[in-house]
Order: C-alpha cells, then structure tokens, then sequence
C-alpha cells in the first residue's frame, strides 16, 4: 500500500494552546488546559483521545470546535485555517465538523419536536428544497436506527439510548466531514453503549467520517480507534496506533490506564500502577508532570523541562525519560 492512496487530513490540529489566566488568593496564575498538542485525522479514521477528568480532553475540543479560544496554535479544517487566538466561526465550519455530547437529556431542545429540531439546519444552511425536508428527515431517521414516525415526538418521549441517536443524526443532518464525540456514551445505560459504539462505527464507514472519539475509558477507544492519544495535564504523553498503545504501551501512565480496566493488559510487560489523583492545571509538579504518581520515577524527573517527544516507530511516540530503558515495575 502506498502513501498515494491516502487521502489528507480534513482536520489538522498544529502546537495548539488553550491557558486561562485564574485569580487565586492574590496570586495571577495560568491554567493550561491544552499545552501544546497537534494531531490530524483523515476522512473514515477514528482517533481516539484518552486520559482522566480534568485532562484537557474536552477543552481540546472546545477549542477544535471554536467553542472557547484557542491561546495560540493553528486549527485546520478541510483545508480552511483559522488565524492564532481567534474563534472558529462561520457557516461552512459549523457544516464540516460537528459534535456529540456526553448527556442526550440537555442536548434537545424539550421544546421542540425531533422534525422542528432536525430541519432547523437544513434550512439555516440552504441544504435541500423545502419540498425534500421531510425525505431528508426519514432517510436520517431511518440511518440512526429510528423510526420516521419519530419526527413527530418531544425529546421527552425517547429513552437515553434513542435520544443518542437523535443527537447523532442532528450532527449529521448537515453532512459534516469530522464529527467529535465527547464521552457519547458514559451517561448511557452499560447495555446499550455498544449499540451506541457500533453505529458511531457504521456512519463512519458508511460516510467517510473522520471520528474524534474523547473518552475516560480505554475500553471504549479499544473497539473504535484507528489511533490512539494519551493524555495527562494539557498534553500528550503517548500517541500511536491503536495496536502499538494497546500491546506495546510505552508510557507509564498509558500502562496504569491499561492496567486499570479488567482485560485490557495485553502486553507482556508487568502491570505499572499510579498511586493519588492528578494533580491541579494550575499547579503542575516540576520535570514530568506524572511523576508524583508515578510507579518508575526516577531523580530525572523530578526536574527541569519534562522529557519531551520521542518516535518510538513509525506513527507511535511517547514523552518519557525511560524510553530506552525496560520500565518494569
Ligand atoms: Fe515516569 Fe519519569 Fe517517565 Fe515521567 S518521565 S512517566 S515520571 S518515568
């Protein structure tokens, strides 16, 4: 297979920075929710974006959705850039990406029906004659798994696992190119995440979608992503393909992670644990951020900079001083 065939990358995330500056006491202090990360997807892949409460995760999209400001760094999307530390705005943006969000329950408007709530856009974007609306609502409603007779309900009337599918299909009733799905399915019920899991799946193939999939949960990302990211406090530790994080995880972090989840230890290596809750943005330890919490600390890391980025193969690279060195518990 060669480069040639693979199509570029519809969202290209370059260095981007998201800092608040936060009065405590009587002190001026920077919170760094997103420190520098670049990423890029391509039309039909699906990146999944790790890491615990707190980590960035959600204001990294945020800031690739034009939600909150970016500080500086450059967001790309099919091929249109915005300037540094300005919002993303505009029609053609809001077309090419959209985003699910972790609660069906306050995503829809209650007071509005599924028909009022998925036609809105059609017609703010000029998508489709009015005489085809209502084609375009069945044919949508019909590809989420629902019912067309489903237009004419309130949110009120759906369970949590249908009122996903509805967020889902309002994402896509503009066509987009990238569709960011934070958490999509941590409020649902356990039986029903997979249905969740494999349609997300399904539109993606079927669509060409490029997938952000942001979840606490490794198990999750495991069943989705062409990719992998890792992240702890405003960066990430630890990027690669979904088999080279899942069985070859480099980073300490990314192994307590895997180690977590009841299954999911597929390398060879010994179990690393973590001990305490990650620290505060606003007060990041000196050196590696994790090596409070970390199992294989050494006096290198107490200090300085923090190790930065090394390749470890092709498309899989880490941030950690022990890179060449076995990490063993
Ligand atoms: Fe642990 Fe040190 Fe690696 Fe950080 S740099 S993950 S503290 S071994």
């Amino acid at each position: 297979m060669t480069d040639t065939k693979v199509p570029p990358p519809v969202l290209r995330v370059t260095d981007l920075q998201v800092h608040y500056a936060v009065r405590q006491g009587l002190q001026n202090r920077t919170l760094k929710a997103v420190d520098g990360v670049s990423l890029s997807l391509r039309p039909g892949e699906c990146l999944g974006l790790v890491g615990e409460s707190g980590c960035g995760k959600s204001s990294l999209a945020q800031a690739i959705m034009g939600i909150t400001t970016p500080t500086s760094g450059r967001v790309e999307i099919d091929g249109v850039t915005a300037d540094p530390g300005q919002r993303i705005g505009g029609l053609a943006r809001a077309r090419a990406i959209q985003m699910v969000f972790q609660d069906p329950y306050s995503s829809l408007n209650p007071r509005m029906t599924i028909r009022q709530t998925l036609s809105a856009p059609l017609h703010l974007h000029k998508l489709c004659p009015t005489g085809d609306v209502e084609d375009r609502i069945r044919a949508l409603l019909g590809r989420v798994g629902l019912e067309p007779d489903a237009a004419d309900r309130y949110p009120h009337a759906f369970s949590g696992g249908q009122r996903q599918r509805l967020c889902i299909a309002r994402a896509l009733v503009v066509e987009p190119r990238i569709l960011v799905c934070d958490e999509p399915v941590s409020a649902l019920d356990v039986s029903i995440r997979a249905q969740i899991i494999n349609l997300l799946l399904r539109l993606k193939d079927e669509l060409g979608l490029a997938l952000l999939m942001i979840s606490h949960d490794l198990g999750v990302v495991e069943h989705m992503s062409d990719r992998i990211a890792v992240m702890y406090l405003g960066r990430f530790v630890e990027e690669g393909r979904w088999d080279q994080v899942l069985s070859q995880p480099a980073h300490p972090y990314t192994r307590a992670l895997l180690a977590s989840v009841p299954g999911m230890q597929k390398t060879g290596a010994g179990r690393l644990r973590m001990t305490g809750e990650a620290p505060s943005a606003l007060r990041p330890p000196p050196g590696c951020a994790f090596h409070p919490r970390c199992a294989v600390a050494v006096g290198a890391c107490r200090s300085g900079e923090g190790p930065g980025i090394a390749q470890l193969a092709q498309g899989h690279q880490a941030r950690c001083h022990l890179l060449d060195e076995k990490v063993t518990a």
